[in-house]
């Protein structure tokens, strides 16, 4: 076939969609350009709009709640629990009493960690609001032996270059429902009717995922498995590195759950003499990074004028905002990285 050079062929996205479908045991995924359009069409399916209520973790990175905006509708944060960090299934049912009618939930796999899903799906199913689950950080974690981004009506999951499996930049989105995955596709290309001419009936997005970027992220998706393997590795070294030290607590997880391990996190104690700031500034000092927990979203300047439901005294999220360290955890770190950065944390407790 001679083409006129308009059109473009994805062999590689349909395949990248079929294959991680699979892999995570859903229907149907579709492959956009990046997490955070994934969530973006999630609300477009669910017709998110202005005046709409969405509960949203709080303790999360921004690209969680932005697109709540982009549909003119209203944020409101629920703080976390302190048994994996996410979100609170108590807090997300205090929430409900204030606002009886929200739109949508959004919960975060934080670090790759599962949250307490069975409440949290349980809540929204009595309320019969649909779940989102941005798994963005946990593509590979489990629930109960059930993939996280499965559980709700959509998951989406991204494969930005920081993210436990990468395209340079991608996402998907991923659902039951076919019809409305067909849907998304339709839109983030540009909302093109199957017409000779170029027919729009409705606003497009050029969201879709490129050919060359899915066939990276094929490729991808076959050393996942072992990403997670050496990821678990990594946070099993740091958390048998730190048992002696009664100051640090890894990040917690639930008990049927299987965490990817993306980034392995710590907290030290109220009472800690070391703090955060001292352990970033010691590696930095060695030209080796390390991060805050991310900062909560009602924390930020941005979200302020937005609701903010706790059931704790003290605010978990800012808690552990303060007292987090995220610890390099690159698959790329030899042993001996590894082991320096922990004698240089151990150092500051002696
Ligand atoms: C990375 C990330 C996103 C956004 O994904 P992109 O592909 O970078 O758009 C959304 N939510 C969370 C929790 C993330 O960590």
């Amino acid at each position: 076939m001679i083409q006129i050079g308009l059109h473009h062929f994805g062999e590689n996205v349909n395949k990248f969609e079929e294959e991680l479908a699979h892999y995570v045991g859903i229907q149907n995924a579709a492959a956009l350009s990046s997490g955070t359009a994934a969530i973006h069409m999630a609300f477009k399916a669910l017709d998110l709009k202005k005046g709409d209520i969405v509960f949203c973790s709080s303790l999360t990175f921004s690209a969680t709640a932005n697109p709540i905006i982009y549909q003119n509708a209203t944020p409101v944060f629920i703080d976390s629990e302190r048994e994996s960090w996410n979100m609170d299934p108590k807090a997300l049912e205090k929430a409900f009493e204030k606002y009886p009618n929200p739109k949508a939930v959004i919960v975060v796999y934080l670090y790759g960690t599962p949250a307490k899903i069975d409440e949290i799906k349980e809540v929204c199913d009595r309320h019969n609001v649909p779940l989102i689950e941005d798994a963005a950080e946990s593509l590979g974690a489990t629930y109960k032996n059930k993939q996280t981004g499965t559980f709700g009506k959509y998951g989406i999951y991204s494969f930005n270059g920081n993210k436990i499996i990468t395209t340079s930049g991608g996402g998907m989105l991923v659902s039951k429902d076919a019809e409305k995955i067909a849907k998304v596709r339709f839109w983030a290309t540009q909302s093109r009717e199957k017409e000779r001419h170029y027919e729009h009936k409705e606003i497009g997005y050029n969201y879709r995922m490129s050919n060359i970027v899915a066939g990276i992220g094929r490729g991808q998706l076959k050393v996942l498995d072992k990403r997670i393997e050496q990821k678990t590795n990594i946070y099993n070294k740091y958390k048998e590195a730190f048992e002696d030290i009664n100051e640090i607590e890894m990040q917690p997880m639930l008990k049927d759950s299987k965490p990817n391990h993306w980034l392995s996190v710590i907290t030290l104690k109220e009472d800690s003499k070391v703090k955060p700031i001292d352990i970033m500034l010691a590696l930095e000092k060695e030209n080796i990074e390390s991060r805050p927990v991310w900062k909560p979203m009602h924390m930020q300047p941005v979200f302020q004028q937005y609701d903010y439901i706790q059931i704790a005294e003290r605010s978990v999220s800012e808690d552990l905002f303060e007292r987090g360290v995220c610890l390099p955890s690159d698959t790329k770190m030899t042993q001996e990285e590894q082991e320096r950065i922990i004698t240089i944390i151990k150092n500051l407790f002696k």
